[in-house]
């Protein structure tokens, strides 16, 4: 019995980049498709904070 719950990677988690929290990327509340790469976001406000100035969070 070693199973760890708390580690259970089941879901595929990205990270948002504007207040750095780890999500669940099919309970992001936001996403933006960049091509090649998509960015994942807990809320509507993070979604924004990034439209504003995405350059700083590349
Ligand atoms: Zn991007
Ligand atoms: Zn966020």
């Amino acid at each position: 019995m070693a199973e760890d719950i708390h580690k259970a990677r089941t879901a595929k988690q990205a990270q948002d980049p504007v207040c750095k929290m780890i999500i669940d990327v099919e309970k992001a509340a936001a996403r933006i498709d960049h091509g090649d790469h998509t960015h994942y976001f807990c809320r509507e406000e993070c979604k924004r904070e990034f439209e504003k100035n995405p350059k700083k969070y590349h």
